[in-house]
């Protein structure tokens, strides 16, 4: 790996590091345009891949279908406003009973279990 393809890849990693609002690749893409001013949105969004499969980051798949990439990977669930898309962390859901009950009825080695909850936002919330 070249030392720009390091350097991008670096930066991608910590801009999702330094955010908790699970952006889209293209989001990603606008905010690290002034570090990388070279940088295209398909090498983002290949990093992004890159560094999915490699455990570094967790990608969210959403309502609306567009990918969102998240650089907190310990244990929590995610709400999404049903409205305007917005993703935000939740506490991990006490899902020990879940996983026994789904391991009882599935020959697969069960080890986690992710919840999507959805809902209003404070601000749809309000304006609705
Ligand atoms: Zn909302
Ligand atoms: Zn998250």
């Amino acid at each position: 790996m070249s030392r720009r393809n390091t350097v991008q890849k670096s930066t991608i990693l910590k801009n999702l590091q330094e955010r908790c609002d699970h952006p889209s690749a293209l989001d990603v893409y606008h905010s690290i345009k002034s570090e990388l001013p070279q940088v295209s949105l398909a090498t983002v969004y290949r990093n992004l891949e890159d560094l999915s499969q490699q455990g570094k980051v967790r990608k969210l798949d959403t309502l609306d279908d567009i990918t969102r990439f998240d650089g907190n990977i310990s244990p929590h669930s995610h709400v999404i406003c049903s409205h305007c898309g917005a993703i935000e962390d939740i506490a991990p859901v006490n899902s020990d009973l879940m996983l026994k009950e789904a391991q009882k009825n599935s020959l697969f080695a069960i080890r986690e279990i992710e919840f999507v909850f959805s809902g209003l936002c404070p601000n749809c919330h309000i304006s609705n």
